[in-house]
């Protein structure tokens, strides 16, 4: 009986992600959510909002309950506190087979609505509405012990499926590095002794941050509008499976965390700043807080489930958003004048990181690749570590805790680079070759209820 109904549970889930890959939204034509609609179509709309508001408030409260059953799972909740003291009474006592047919009912509801004539950012409302509900209902799947292969999960979790790497390409990067870094005896121990003279010492660490954190916040500035009294503090932590971590708090608040596990490198701090906060996820968060929740109503963006679409779009403009604050040859001139002297760091050594990273970077799939292999049982966990060893050229130390990650956070790592690289291609297709325009795009990126399918490709 158990089985017969995990398979049919498992078929369920198919179709789920075969109808979340067929509803890409496309491109489509923005349209300010200020215009109305004349007559009778005016009225139809009004219905079909409050339709989705009601949709949204079931939907927030589906994932705090979800979040009953699975710490982690709410990243960000500032909606009404009444629904989360509603949660926490009913703790984890609701089903989680109950949970899954409220997210099909939701989804339901949804794709009962006539949205033909309805506004493109109504349209887009509803169908990022039923990609977090398909995501709700795949975790909840595996939360019950139903077992998707990594592609299929993040297909049904971020509405996106990544590209892999293969050893011949990586090799092939390994051998271009052999000739730039400088030593004798093995790439890996050469290439560890090298970054080890990137080390932020420890007493420092603050400054290096603050100073980072500020530049990028400066830089988006200059063309992003940001709510009135937004802030964001700093803590240092230890025991985590990740390098940094912002919890949105709501009101243009976030918490930023950085793990000192290991040793920080110097060109982390940018890295961070740009990420965790400007125009990365305090940015992010607080424009979804202030368009959709303050001014529209939206309350669905009140709540951030942390294994769905709204994460690629997240993980994917943070780190494109390092690119965005930094373009070019100034993210290498800042650190070199600014940060370098503060860390006591050689500036003079600076080039030779950037070009070993520009090698890096052709090598950006091989985590999400030895992720894949290890969740879908190719590897096992030593080999998981020294495959993210070998092709990210770090210690054993560090691979583990990247392989710690992987086992704690699975498909969710598709969307750090995998996103990055779809919104460097979404800014590209839509801005003209102008920092103004790029932001504009960027900055629609960060205000708009999208998933991964409507992005488009990756060049
Ligand atoms: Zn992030």
């Amino acid at each position: 009986m158990g089985q017969l109904f995990m398979q049919s549970g498992r078929r369920k889930l198919k179709s789920l992600i075969g109808a979340a890959l067929v509803l890409g939204l496309g491109y489509f034509v923005w349209d300010e959510y200020g215009g109305e609609a004349p007559g009778e179509a005016a009225a139809a709309s009004q219905d079909i909002g409050e339709i989705l508001n009601g949709v949204a408030e079931d939907y927030v409260k589906l994932v705090l309950a979800v979040g009953q059953h699975d710490s982690g799972y709410v990243d960000a909740y500032y909606g009404p506190a009444e629904w989360a003291a509603e949660a926490e009474a009913a703790g984890s006592e609701r089903p989680l087979a109950e949970l899954k047919s409220q997210a099909a009912a939701l989804e339901a509801r949804i794709a009962e609505l006539d949205l033909a004539a309805a506004q493109d950012l109504v349209q887009a409302r509803a169908t990022f509405l039923t990609k977090q509900l398909i995501a709700v209902a795949a975790r909840l799947a595996m939360l019950e012990g139903e077992s998707l292969s990594f592609d299929e999960e993040t297909a049904a979790l971020y509405d996106a499926v990544s590209p892999g790497a293969t050893e011949e390409a990586l090799d092939a990067v390994l051998g271009e590095l052999e000739a730039l870094i400088p030593g004798q005896g093995p790439l890996a121990e050469r290439f560890i002794a090298f970054r080890n003279q990137f080390v932020i010492p420890t007493e420092r660490l603050d400054e290096v941050f603050q100073a980072a954190i500020a530049a990028c916040r400066e830089r988006t500035l200059r063309y992003l509008e940001l709510p009135e009294g937004e802030s964001f503090t700093t803590s240092y932590v230890t025991g985590k499976s990740w390098s940094a971590y912002n919890w949105y708090q709501g009101n243009a608040f976030s918490l930023i965390e950085v793990n000192t596990d290991l040793p920080i490198f110097i060109d982390r701090a940018v890295d961070l700043g740009c990420h965790e906060g400007y125009p990365g996820h305090h940015v992010f968060n607080a424009l979804l807080e202030r368009r959709f929740v303050r001014q529209l109503g939206w309350l669905e963006f009140s709540v951030y489930p942390l294994y769905s679409p709204q994460s690629l779009l997240a993980e994917g403009t943070a780190n494109y958003g390092i690119e965005m604050a930094f373009p070019g040859v100034e993210r290498l001139n800042f650190e070199r004048q600014v940060l370098y002297p503060m860390a006591g760091i050689d500036p003079a050594l600076a080039a030779e990181l950037a070009a070993a990273q520009k090698l890096l970077r052709k090598m950006r799939y091989a985590f999400t690749e030895g992720a894949r292999r290890y969740l879908d049982g190719q590897f096992s966990r030593q080999q998981a570590i020294e495959w993210v060893a070998r092709y990210r050229l770090v210690s054993m130390a560090r691979a583990e805790q990247r392989v710690r990650f992987i086992e704690q956070y699975r498909g969710y790592v598709i969307n750090y680079t995998l996103g990055a690289d779809l919104v460097r291609a979404y800014v590209k297709r839509h801005a003209a070759d102008d920092a103004a325009s790029r932001w504009a795009a960027y900055e629609v990126l960060l205000s708009t209820p999208l998933t991964a399918s409507a992005l488009g490709e990756v060049d």
